[in-house]
């Protein structure tokens, strides 16, 4: 049995004053939903004040993004050792630092091991742009994202894979639980070629890309999708409460 996971990646959006308050909602909404692991993501800003206001609580805390190195001359960045004993997972690999930022595999295979050999939990994203599926590139692309992304790694501790669309993200466009379940069919197949059944058995597999209260149902009833990464719909608390009710409830059944 693989416990559900839903995260919130709060992207680059709220100010320390709105993220308290979020937290805040966040903390009275959530209380009492079992058997789902909730992640808040807020901008690196906010962690700590985070950790502190969730003192007690089940909500869990991670990052957005992190650099490799674990301290020097890299104005701007955050390691992981600032990250550990901070926040338990870290986001790696989002689609918007491949494209904005120009992330490769590469770089975020130095990310996912520099992250494990702290003992935090990568939240590892893949997915193929708009041109690569309409080029039928899907699975080509995402097979390469697994296997550079896990590059040299012996295991996987911790570790979740979200199977994020690129077109999928932000558009207000899903893909279908169908689609998302196939795709996500495949990364555990890919996880048990490199690590065998057991591991592969045990990965979480989240979906990512416009998940909504409206829609969670019917990712979440998939098989092979464990959970969600959720952005835009994670910055309003009783819609991200209700993605994770509605996840306890059809993963509890
Ligand atoms: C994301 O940022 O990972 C994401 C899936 O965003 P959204 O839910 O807004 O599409």
């Amino acid at each position: 049995m693989r416990t559900p996971i839903i995260a919130g990646n709060w992207k680059m959006n709220t100010t320390l004053p709105e993220a308290r308050s979020l937290i805040e909602e966040l903390r009275k909404t959530l209380k009492g939903i079992k058997g789902v692991e909730k992640v808040i993501c807020p901008p690196f800003i906010s962690l700590a004040l985070a950790r502190e206001l969730l003192e007690g609580t089940d909500i869990k805390l991670g990052a957005q993004n992190m650099y490799f190195e674990e301290r020097g001359a890299y104005t701007g960045e955050i390691s992981p050792s600032m990250l550990s004993g901070l926040c338990e997972y870290v986001i790696l690999g989002h689609s918007e630092r491949r494209g904005y930022f120009g992330e490769d595999d590469k770089l975020v295979n130095k990310k996912v091991k520099a992250a494990i050999s702290f003992g935090l939990k990568p939240i590892l994203c893949v997915g193929e742009r708009l041109e690569e599926r309409d080029a039928g590139q899907t699975e080509e692309v995402v097979t390469r994202q697994v296997r550079e992304g896990l590059r040299d790694l012996d295991s996987l501790p911790g570790l979740v894979i979200a199977y994020e669309p690129v077109w999928a993200i932000g558009t207000g466009r899903p893909a279908t639980g169908e689609e998302a379940n196939r795709v996500s069919r495949l990364i555990r197949g890919l996880v048990a070629e490199l690590y065998g059944d057991t591991v592969a058995g045990e990965l979480r597999i989240q979906y990512g890309g416009s998940v909504t209260k409206a829609n969670i149902a019917e990712f979440i009833s998939q098989p092979e999708i464990d959970g969600a990464l959720v952005g835009g719909a994670s910055l309003k608390a009783e819609e991200f409460s209700s993605i994770i009710e509605q996840t306890a409830r059809i993963k509890g059944q």
